[in-house]
């Protein structure tokens, strides 16, 4: 009939009323009915061995194969005596559970073909600690209960079988049929061991409840009448036992019944709470369940906000929020004008890409993401997933964990409230994934409109539709995103702010919302323009303005300070506060950027480039130090492997060039060359700082310094090409926002030009390049400039004489020396 047979064998059956056997549980029966004593009497004329199985339901007297449970006991009789009139008493021995997977009618009684139930492997270690748990607490109840006997006691405590000791414990504590064959069913030790755990907790803990309430009324007593008191125990108990959750029921079922719930749901958490009602209100699972009836009550299942696709409301939105962007909000704008007439068309939108917004922290993506909520009338809900790593975090944990709990997503929906809320997924960039599964291909699930009508959260257990969701994401860098889950994105780039933008939406939003933070008038403080430059100039080094919203949080505090002040001097109108450029720095102490700090002097051996990073632009100063040796090189101050080739290809060029450059052409084979980049604590790597390694080195080769009003930045090829290199704005805006005006740049980055804010690129002046010797001429200062070191023009020393002494000790002797036996 099914792959069964094969394996199965032929038993007589004796069904059981309200009788459940383990292995290894021997039980004495009294059998009655006639059909159950010829299966006896079958068994006993074959090996003796018999199938038993529960009724379903024990009051009816001839059960059907539908009566029965189909997962029984295969056991052996041990004996078989003849009583009064027709009855026998059979001894009985459990051997091992088996799934009936046949029931043959042919017989007066029921043979069935069984095959035994292989149980689940439990970890050894596991096991060891399970069995070790279960043996306390099996010590403190029969402390307090005093119902096992000695021997079982011993038994127990000596049995190290974990699927032996479940059985035993079972037979010993649960008394009723159906709970005990849920046991029986259950073919996982290690969970039939923490049920027991958890029965034998609420045992102790109630025998402790009861006597702790005994002691309470016997206190009473004292006092007291005793017939007064009994009815006093009497309420004590009813109140702590039964009162509490039998109220806690009630209002569970009329919460779901009023809660306009879809009926297949409200269904599903009728039946929950009959669960619940049957366990003990203190387990563990109880508050699981407790938690998953609350969850799915505060989602929304049918409640919707009314769309508002207003085009120009939603322009009106977006500028009052922010200032500037205008290119992000017209894509914005179109990416919203194709969902409305993709809406209309009823296209729900099926295909649509998800929106991304990219770029440096503190540039205004997440308050974007409300605008458009807010333009389109929606919830916004904002999820951050940087540091998820466990695919759970999404998905939610499976109910049969203690403590389980729903994903992310099914969070934000519950917070939301409607169907179609805009959630902003935070960061996906920074989302990673490890041996407990892969958060984003749940992500994948989340935001694929063919998918998302019926997402499953392990937690919830049933299909949630997530279609009607606007899902938004962010991330500080595209490169970051997983590729299936990036080629689902729109990308929208928001790269940095200049300071005269930063001024913008400090003075028209961040000073404004800080005021009204610190119950301000707009008019009580008065910050003049210069000051706002050396707010942001001295005070913030970033590509967005979070640290300058915290700053101007900072000054309020100090302003709403002496506002009170002033007022309580009685002066008034006199109130107002004036921020001159002294009392900016009274206010938030001595300034954190040196303008010029990034620059210092004209250097040998130092040079100035420049690197994106994923919070903007950044400046990459590259030293290099010359010192005797054979021609080792090291890098230092966590470069990439990128990098490392960079040098050698600068190193290449300059032994080349060595010529035009007026050094030796073997300069290398007497010294090491350390490259170092300072600032080692972020990692750098990307070809882009080939130019600037190149100048370094050959600046400390020839002695000549390098320019310290300029910063470069291009990728050198060995012959000295200098080719394109990504990212010009950030760059030109860190560059600027040093005070350095003076770039040097790939020829064929000339057409990004126009990416640079006008106001920005009227201040600087770019030196676009093809090769390295342009750059030379650019960077390099002839070396005659400072006079004390005359080194590659240096005069053949005479016997006995001392060589001219060097800024640098030892290591330029040995080039010194060198450069004298090429003259
Ligand atoms: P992100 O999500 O990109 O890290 P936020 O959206 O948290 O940045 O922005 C930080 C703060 O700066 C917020 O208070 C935000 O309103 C403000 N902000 C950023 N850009 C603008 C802008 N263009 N106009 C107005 N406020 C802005």
């Amino acid at each position: 009939m099914s792959r069964y047979d094969l394996y199965a064998v032929r038993y007589p059956l004796l069904p059981l009323k309200n009788v459940v056997i383990f292995p290894r549980n021997v039980v004495t029966l009294l059998v009655g009915r006639t059909r159950s004593i010829q299966a006896v009497e079958e068994a006993m004329a074959r090996d003796r061995r018999i199938v038993v199985t529960a009724h379903r339901d024990p009051e009816i007297e001839d059960p059907r194969p539908d009566d029965l449970y189909t997962v029984g006991t295969l056991a052996e009789i041990v004996s078989v005596e003849r009583q009064q009139g027709s009855n026998i008493q059979v001894v009985l021995e459990g051997l091992h559970r088996v799934d009936i997977v046949q029931f043959d009618n042919t017989r007066p009684f029921y043979c069935v073909r069984a095959e035994q139930a292989h149980e689940d492997v439990v970890p050894d270690e596991e096991a060891q600690a399970l069995i070790q748990v279960v043996r306390e607490l099996t010590t403190r109840y029969s402390e307090t209960k005093s119902k096992l006997n000695a021997d079982v006691l011993e038994m127990i405590l000596q049995t190290d079988d974990p699927s032996h000791l479940g059985d035993l414990l079972t037979t010993q504590l649960i008394a009723e049929a159906p709970r005990r064959q849920q046991f029986l069913e259950n073919i996982n030790p290690a969970k039939r061991l923490e049920q027991i755990a958890v029965h034998l907790t609420t045992e102790v803990e109630m025998a402790d409840l009861e006597s702790r309430i005994k002691n309470r009324v016997r206190e009473q007593i004292d006092k007291n009448q005793r017939e007064y008191y009994l009815r006093e125990q009497l309420k004590a108990i009813h109140d702590e036992l039964s009162g509490e959750s039998g109220n806690e029921i009630e209002a569970l079922r009329q919460k779901i019944a009023s809660s306009g719930l879809p009926e297949e749901i409200a269904d599903r958490l009728q039946k929950e709470v009959v669960r619940l009602e049957r366990m003990p209100s203190v387990s563990a699972e109880a508050t699981v369940v407790r938690n998953y009836i609350d969850t799915v009550l505060a989602l929304p299942w049918t409640q919707r906000s009314d769309d508002i696709l207003d085009l120009v409301h939603a322009e009106q939105v977006l500028d009052d929020d922010h200032y500037g962007l205008e290119q992000v909000k017209e894509r914005i704008i179109e990416y919203l004008a194709v969902r409305k007439l993709t809406d209309e068309q009823g296209l729900t939108s099926m295909g649509a890409a998800i929106l991304c917004l990219a770029g440096p922290p503190g540039v205004g993506k997440t308050s974007l993401g409300r605008s458009i909520a807010r333009s389109m009338g929606r919830q916004f809900v904002r999820v951050s997933l940087g540091g998820v790593r466990d695919e759970a975090e999404i998905r939610g944990h499976r109910r049969t964990y203690i403590g389980a709990f729903p994903g992310r997503i099914v969070g934000a929906m519950k917070t939301a409230g409607t169907l179609n809320p805009v959630i902003l997924l935070d960061e996906i960039d920074k989302m990673s994934s490890d041996y407990r599964g892969d958060p984003s291909s749940a992500m994948l699930e989340v935001l694929d409109p063919e998918q998302n009508k019926e997402f499953t959260d392990h937690f919830l257990d049933m299909s949630y539709d997530l279609s009607q969701v606007l899902f938004i994401t962010t991330a500080n860098s595209v490169g970051n995103i997983p590729r299936p889950l990036r080629d689902r994105m729109e990308i929208i780039e928001l790269t940095g702010y200049t300071e005269h933008e930063k001024m913008g939406i400090g003075k028209r939003h961040l000073l404004p919302k800080q005021l009204a933070a610190h119950g301000l008038d707009a008019k009580l403080i008065d910050l003049p323009e210069k000051v706002w430059f050396r707010l942001i100039r001295e005070y913030t080094r970033e590509a967005g303005v979070r640290s300058l919203e915290r700053q101007l949080a900072t000054l309020c505090r100090k302003v709403a300070r002496d506002v009170v002040k002033n007022q309580e001097k009685g002066k008034g109108a006199q109130a107002r506060v004036r921020v001159s450029e002294t009392k900016l720095e009274e206010y938030l102490g001595p300034k954190r950027f040196g303008f010029e700090q990034a620059i210092g002097e004209a250097q040998v051996g130092v040079s100035i480039g420049l690197g994106t990073t994923e919070v903007g632009g950044e400046l990459i100063p590259v030293e290099v130090a010359v010192m005797p040796g054979r021609g080792g090189l090291t890098i230092t101050g966590r470069a990439g492997d990128v990098m490392q080739e960079s040098a050698r290809a600068a190193l290449s060029y300059a032994r080349s060039r060595a010529e035009e450059l007026n050094i030796p052409k073997d300069f290398q084979e007497k010294i090491d060359l350390h490259i170092h980049l300072p600032e080692g604590a972020t990692p750098k790597d990307g070809p882009s700082a080939g130019i600037t390694m190149a100048t370094a080195l050959i600046s400390a080769i020839t002695r000549r310094p390098v320019r310290n009003d300029i910063a470069m930045t291009g990728e050198i090829t060995l012959r000295g090409r200098v080719l394109a290199i990504g990212g010009l704005k950030d760059k030109t805006l860190a560059a600027h926002r040093a005070g350095i005006r003076r770039l040097i740049a790939p020829l064929d980055n000339q057409r990004d030009i126009i990416k640079v804010p006008e106001k920005i690129r009227a201040e600087m002046e770019f030196n676009f390049v093809e090769s390295m010797d342009q750059v030379i001429a650019l960077a390099l200062m002839s070396n005659d400039v400072i006079e004390v070191i005359p080194v590659v023009t240096i005069e053949p020393a005479s016997e006995g004489e001392e060589t001219v002494p060097l800024p640098i000790e030892e290591p330029a002797t040995a080039l010194v020396v060198d450069i004298q036996a090429e003259a």
